[in-house]
């Protein structure tokens, strides 16, 4: 019999936490599987942790993990893939914005096409803000000039992969993990299912704008060199309007003389190209960052309890 690992990760989660468990538990008894659940407590600072060591404490097949600070989602999601032992895994928010009812057909898709991996989508932001909505359709046009990695526009985290594809996503071992990507690099065949995703059931999304921003920069940083690229062909640009610019003046000045002047449009290039260069600079700096992040190999979580300290 196949065992299925649901891998949760939950960051202040205490009201979904139950909820949740009792709504997946109506479509285990779906699937023909053996069936684990790990909940990843992110650090949470309200009682998910309790929730967690009750269900399972009571609950045949329930396990957590339990950081020692709010590592991040994508930090949670590492740890519940490494600490799961099914041949299938599935990754999935506790918010009920990933129905647990897709979970048989998913798997049933898996087992009958011999694909991967199956993911959803969503067709709609209806949850979006106005602005939100706007970034991302503009940040998923950049990405896609941008990265050879490709970035599925509404793609959700909730998917069921073989324990093959874990591996792989797995044998990446980078800091700076950004799911969607490291999905998507490692291949294998993926089927999208199309659905609305409902809106957040309880509780509150646990990401501020500002938070979704450094997110998605991380992203390109970390999928796509072609900032930097950027910056030498801007160079490169602004060294040929330079000469341009020369040939001009020199001829002016031959042909008309040279009456003093022009210091204003002087002032204004200078400030535009220390603007354009102070930027260039801030994008490389964003690599060398990350380059300094990767090199000092710190853990990427640290846990403090798992349910085996409890029982
Ligand atoms: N989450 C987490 N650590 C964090 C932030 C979020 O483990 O630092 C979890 C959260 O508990 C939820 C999932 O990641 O299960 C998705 O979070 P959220 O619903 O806030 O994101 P959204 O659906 O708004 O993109
Ligand atoms: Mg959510």
């Amino acid at each position: 019999m196949d065992k299925i690992s649901v891998v949760v990760p939950c960051y202040n989660e205490e009201e979904a936490i139950p909820i949740f468990y009792k709504a997946l538990r109506k479509e285990w008894k779906k699937i023909p599987c053996q069936m684990e659940l790990i909940f990843v407590n992110d650090g949470s600072n309200d009682k998910s942790l309790e929730k967690m060591r009750e269900l399972s404490q009571k609950e045949k097949g329930v396990r957590y993990l339990s950081f020692s600070r709010n590592f991040g989602k994508e930090a949670a999601l590492l740890a519940g893939l490494e600490y799961a032992s099914g041949d299938y895994i599935a990754v999935m928010d506790v918010d009920l914005q990933d129905p647990p009812s897709y979970l048989p057909v998913m798997y049933q898709s898996i087992k009958e096409e011999g694909i991967d991996c199956v993911g959803l989508k969503t067709r709609t932001h209806d949850g979006y803000s106005f602005f939100r909505r706007i970034f991302t359709n503009f940040y998923y046009k950049l990405i896609e000039k941008m990265s050879s990695t490709q970035m599925v526009p509404g793609a959700r985290d909730f998917r069921l992969m073989t324990k093959q594809m874990k591996d792989a996503v797995l044998s990446m071992k980078e800091y700076n993990r950004y799911s969607k990507g490291l999905f998507s690099f490692v291949g294998f065949d993926t089927k999208w299912i199309d659905y609305d995703a409902p809106e957040r059931k309880m509780g509150s999304s646990k990401w501020s704008f500002w938070k979704l921003f450094r997110y998605a920069i991380e992203a390109i940083v970390a999928f796509s060199t072609t900032p930097l690229v950027l910056s030498s062909f801007i160079g490169i640009l602004f060294c040929f309007v330079a000469f341009l610019m020369i040939l001009f003046i020199i001829i002016k000045t031959l042909l008309w003389g040279d009456p003093v002047g022009g210091w204003p449009s002087l002032a204004c290039i200078i400030i535009f190209v220390s603007g354009v260069q102070l930027f260039f600079f801030g994008v490389i700096g964003e690599y060398l960052s990350k380059t300094y992040l990767e090199t000092k190999k710190r853990p990427i979580y640290i846990i403090k309890e798992t349910e085996k300290d409890i029982k």
